[in-house]
């Protein structure tokens, strides 16, 4: 398959400045204040093919969101860089920011409520030349209906639909820009589960139509099951496991997949055995050294606490851990 992003070595670092203690002591010891550095997301590569869904799942805090931003240029990396097409993509510029649309969790946050619907989806693709201003109303009209609203709700503001109806002017909005890739943030955990499945069905039906390619994040491992062709599974900010969904899935190599899917229910009645993972996720302002996983590991032995496990291949997937040597 053609490779339409390519990421390598992405990092994101965010300074936490000190608070008011740490300042004042500081100041009685004469030294400056000492910032901290949450390592978001680690030294992470991963490919999207053309036509493909991508799922990105991992637990709250992972840095799954603060990747997918980065992958669209709504976040600039601390290190590492983003190709598209095989040229190296400057993910400030305008044209990536067209190429790359996201959809958000909260469609309520992410429209404007001072604009009618027909107003919001036309606006973009106007300014950029995507749609003439004269065939706006038309261009409304066609993606209405492609995301199963009616032309009518044109004119409505965003506080007049229902939570799926807010996310299906979301999605005609970032498909209005004619996007190569969009990323969809957990962009149906906030929806009841009846309207879930609906959105669900039509990002697959908007994806054959449209040969669309989606960046999937959730921390739902059912739904990304069911919509992705490959998974990459993070753990406090760097990827663990990666490779296709159904083996991924079938077969979980990475202790953390397997604790994961142990955890989680699935949509076709496989039963889980809801055993929740041992101990909290770790802060990522101290992360643990070695394998970061290792202190909640079942497998784990003094290697893991002393060294980094690369992720690398073991035959058709990406994995790292040390078992595998
Ligand atoms: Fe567990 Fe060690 Fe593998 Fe990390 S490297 S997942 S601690 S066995």
């Amino acid at each position: 398959m053609t490779v339409l992003l390519d990421a390598r070595h992405l990092e994101k670092r965010f300074t936490l400045k000190a608070g008011l203690l740490g300042r004042m002591g500081a100041a009685l010891a004469r030294k400056p204040a000492a910032h901290q550095v949450v390592h978001a997301v680690n030294d992470v590569s991963l490919q999207v093919h053309e036509g493909e869904v991508l799922g990105i799942v991992g637990e709250s805090g992972c840095g799954k969101s603060t990747l997918g931003r980065m992958l669209a240029g709504l976040l600039r990396p601390s290190g590492g860089e983003i190709a598209m097409d095989g040229k190296a993509a400057d993910t400030t510029a305008t044209a990536h920011h067209l190429a790359v649309q996201m959809v958000f969790q909260n469609p309520y946050a992410s429209l404007n409520p001072r604009l009618r619907v027909g107003q919001m989806i036309a606006e973009g693709a106007v300014y950029h030349g995507v749609a003439a201003r004269a065939d706006a109303p038309a261009f409304v009209n066609d993606l209405l209906a492609q995301v199963g609203l009616d032309a009518s709700y044109a004119d409505r503001y965003a506080h007049q639909f229902s939570g799926g109806q807010r996310q299906r002017v979301a999605i005609a909005r970032a498909l209005a820009l004619k996007p190569r890739l969009v990323v969809c943030d957990e962009a149906v955990s906030a929806l009841d589960v009846s309207v879930q499945a609906q959105i669900i069905n039509l990002f697959m039906e908007l994806r054959q139509r449209q040969r669309l390619t989606y960046v999937f994040i959730s921390h739902n491992l059912a739904v990304v099951e069911h919509m992705s062709d490959r998974v990459a599974i993070m753990y406090l900010g760097r990827i663990v496991e990666m490779g296709d969904a159904r083996t991924v899935f079938a077969a979980p190599n990475h202790p953390y997949t397997r604790a994961l899917l142990a955890d989680a229910p699935r949509l076709d009645g496989r039963s889980a055995s809801h055993q929740p993972i041992r101990g909290e996720l770790p802060s990522p302002l101290s992360p643990p050294g070695g394998c970061s996983f290792h202190p909640r590991c079942p497998n784990a032995t003094a290697r893991c606490a002393a060294e980094v496990p690369m992720l690398r291949d073991i035959g058709g997937r990406m994995s790292a851990c040390h078992l595998n040597d």
